[in-house]
C-alpha cells in the first residue's frame, strides 16, 4: 500500500511554518492519541502515522529530503531503521523522542557516490568530494539566537525538556514523562531567531573535500569520513560522511577480481601461423606474441599487468581473449588458396567435388587463359 503523504496527514500545505507544524501536530496527536480511542483500532494506526509525519517534517533536514525524494528520500534508508520504531515506542509508553533532557541530536550521516576510471583504480587518485550537508551556522555557532541575544529556558519544563503528564484512567492514576510541547524537547526557546539560520541552528551547505583514494578500489568500497555528515546539534556528534566507489565501465577492460580482462579478434593466418601484436594496456603499449596454433576462445595472461590488490598492492594479470575474426566476403584469389589449402590438409569440400581441383598449375592455367 502507497504511504499517505505527510503534509496530507497534518494537514498542512507544503509551504507550512515549522510553527504550524507543530501545531497541526499537537492538535491532531491529541485527537487520535491510543488513551483517548481504546476501542478504535484505527485510532491507533493513524496516530503512529501522525507521529511519523511529525518526525519527518518536524526536522528541516529530513523535510528537505522528503521534499525531494518523499518516501524514498535517502535519509530513511540509510538510518537505522531501529531508531523511528525505537522512537515510536518512546512516544507510546512514556519516553521523549530526544535522546536526552537537554534534546541533544546527532547529526544525519550522509552518503555520496563517486564513479572511477580503471586508471584511478590502477595509480589510486586525489578526489574533492562535493558534498551537501546541514553544519552549525556561522553567524550564530549554532545557538539558533540572532548573535547578541541568547536562547531562553523554556519556562514550562525549566530547562529539562520533559514535562510530566498525569491522566486518569480507568485503571487508575498514570503519570508519564513526555517531551515538553512548548519548546519541543529542546529546553530553551529562541525568541529572536538568527538571521541567517532562522533559529534552526544548522545552514544547509555544499562543501568540497579532499580524499585520497589508494590504489587497487573495488566497486561498492565506502570510505567513512568520520564527522563529516550533518552536525549534531546540542552536544549529539557529528554525522558521518559515506563514500560509496563505482566503477565507470571501461571501452575495452573488464575487471574481473585483480585481473582486467580484455577481447582480441585475430583473424585466421594469425591464429595459425602466430603474430606479433600491439595492444593497448592501461600501462600503455605492450607488444603481445601469438604463439603459432593459437586456439579461438584461448587466453593469453600478461602478468603484472592487472589491477593492484587494495591491501598488498600486488597486481593481478592481464588477460587476453582471444577470438576469431571472420571475414565479411572473400575474393576469388583468397577462395582458391583456402581451396587448396583445404586439399593439402585432405578436407574434401562436398560443394567442390564435381569441380577442377583449386591446385597451383589448375589456377595458373585459368588465369593464363583470362589473359588471352
Ligand atoms: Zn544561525
Ligand atoms: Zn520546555
Amino acid at each position: 500500500m502507497r504511504k499517505p503523504d505527510y503534509y496530507e496527514v497534518l494537514g498542512v500545505d507544503r509551504g507550512a511554518s515549522q510553527e504550524e507544524i507543530k501545531k497541526a501536530y499537537r492538535k491532531l496527536a491529541r485527537q487520535y492519541h491510543p488513551d483517548v480511542n481504546k476501542d478504535d483500532p484505527e485510532a491507533e494506526e493513524k496516530f503512529k502515522l501522525i507521529n511519523e509525519a511529525y518526525q519527518v517534517l518536524s526536522d528541516p533536514e529530513s523535510r528537505a529530503l522528503y521534499d525531494r525524494f518523499g518516501h524514498d528520500a535517502p535519509s530513511s534508508s540509510v538510518s537505522d531503521p531501529f531508531e523511528t520504531v525505537e522512537g515510536l515506542f518512546q512516544m507510546f509508553f512514556g519516553g521523549g523522542v530526544s535522546t536526552s533532557p537537554r534534546g541533544a541530536v546527532d547529526g544525519a550521516d550522509r552518503r555520496v557516490d563517486i564513479t572511477l576510471t580503471l586508471e584511478e583504480v590502477l595509480h589510486g587518485v586525489e578526489r574533492e568530494i562535493e558534498v551537501e550537508r546541514l553544519r552549525l551556522c556561522p553567524r550564530c555557532r549554532g545557538q539558533g539566537a540572532e548573535p547578541g541575544t541568547m536562547p531562553e529556558r523554556c519556562p514550562e519544563c525549566h530547562g529539562s525538556g520533559r514535562v510530566r503528564f498525569t491522566q486518569t484512567t480507568i485503571l487508575g492514576t498514570i503519570t508519564r514523562v513526555v517531551p515538553c510541547q512548548r519548546c519541543h524537547g529542546e529546553g530553551e526557546i529562541i525568541r529572536t531567531p538568527c538571521r541567517e539560520c532562522h533559529g534552526e541552528r544548522r545552514v544547509l551547505r555544499r562543501d568540497r573535500l579532499p580524499l585520497t583514494i589508494p590504489p587497487g578500489v573495488e566497486e561498492d568500497t565506502v570510505f567513512v569520513m568520520r564527522g563529516e555528515g550533518d552536525s549534531g546539534l546540542r552536544g549529539g556528534s557529528n554525522g558521518n560522511l559515506y563514500v560509496v566507489v563505482h566503477l565507470a565501465p571501461h571501452p575495452r577492460f573488464k575487471r574481473q577480481g585483480n585481473d582486467l580482462v580484455t577481447q582480441l579478434n585475430l583473424s585466421f593466418p594469425q591464429l595459425v601461423l602466430g603474430d606479433e601484436i600491439e595492444i593497448e594496456t592501461l600501462d600503455g603499449k605492450y607488444t603481445l606474441e601469438v604463439p603459432e596454433l593459437t586456439e579461438p576462445n584461448s587466453e593469453l595472461v600478461i602478468e603484472g599487468l592487472g589491477l593492484p590488490d587494495s591491501r598488498t598492492g600486488k597486481r593481478g594479470n592481464l588477460r587476453v581473449r582471444l577470438g576469431l575474426k571472420m571475414p565479411k566476403k572473400l575474393t576469388d584469389a583468397q577462395r582458391n588458396l583456402l581451396r587448396q589449402y583445404a586439399e593439402a590438409s585432405g578436407i574434401r569440400l562436398k560443394k567442390y567435388a564435381d569441380t577442377e581441383p583449386a591446385g597451383f598449375f589448375e589456377q595458373l592455367k585459368r588465369t593464363l587463359k583470362r589473359e588471352e
